[in-house]
């Protein structure tokens, strides 16, 4: 039989980080389970790997947003802490936009909640997509989304973002018959030398993105 822990923390079709103390908890039960059951040594494997599954599967839940399938605000706390730290101790260029639906709130009030949520889901997948892989996507708040661009200097990083707002410009959503238009307001900040923690890297992101709409909205902002 292969090894306990080989299979438990075979983590390689997953693209989450869990805590070394979560898993030595989740081994020690996993093991508990096993030896309680009494269940014969040719099965044990296979009930590893469901248990395994069922983990992944439960994390991955707590891990996304149920209405666009991106990552959530819980995973963006922890990402962004871990990607600033990167940053910082290896000096790596990183930066972090925050994106937000104009006047959404008319959008809901004009043509209803269910098509506020069906423009949600599309704006999902035209954020995710318009992004490399290395780049990670969050639905952070009701309309609002953030990236993470690991890697990525300020100018770098506008690049993909203002692409994405020409994208919603032009862009018509089709609801049940109605043309709907929407534009997006963007704020974008990078990690500098004097950004001394993630919640000033966040602010900075934040007070772009303030500018943005005090400008008129539809625009890109940098701090
Ligand atoms: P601004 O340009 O200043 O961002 O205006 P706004 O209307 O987008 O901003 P505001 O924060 O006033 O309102 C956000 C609205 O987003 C409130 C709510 O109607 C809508 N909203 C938030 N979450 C959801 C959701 O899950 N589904 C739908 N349909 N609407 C949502
Ligand atoms: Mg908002
Ligand atoms: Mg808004």
């Amino acid at each position: 039989m292969e090894n306990i822990s080989d299979i438990i923390f075979d983590n390689s079709d997953t693209n989450f980080d869990i805590p070394s103390h979560v898993l030595d908890e989740i081994q020690q039960n996993i093991q508990n389970i096993i030896e309680s059951f009494d269940i014969p040594d040719a099965n044990k494997s296979d009930v590893i790997k469901k248990i395994n599954f069922m983990y992944s599967h439960t994390k991955q839940m707590s891990l996304t947003d149920s209405l666009t399938g991106l990552y959530n605000r819980r995973h963006l706390q922890d990402t962004l802490n871990r990607e600033f730290s990167r940053a910082k101790r290896y000096q790596n260029e990183l930066s972090f936009a925050i994106i937000d639906i104009d006047f959404f709130k008319k959008v809901n009030d004009t043509y209803g909640h269910a098509c506020g949520d069906f423009i949600l889901k599309k704006a999902a997948y035209m954020i995710m997509n318009n992004f490399r892989f290395s780049d990670i996507v969050f639905r952070f708040g009701g309309e609002e989304f953030a990236v993470i661009l690991a890697e990525t200097s300020l100018d770098d990083a506008k690049i993909p973002l203002e692409r994405l707002r020409e994208l919603f410009e032009k862009s018509n959503f089709n609801y049940k018959g109605q043309t709907v238009k929407i534009t997006i307001s963007i704020g974008v900040s990078s990690v500098r030398e004097e950004t001394e923690s993630v919640e000033q890297l966040f602010d900075n992101a934040d007070k772009a993105l303030y500018e943005a709409k005090a400008g008129g909205r539809n625009m890109l902002k940098t701090y």
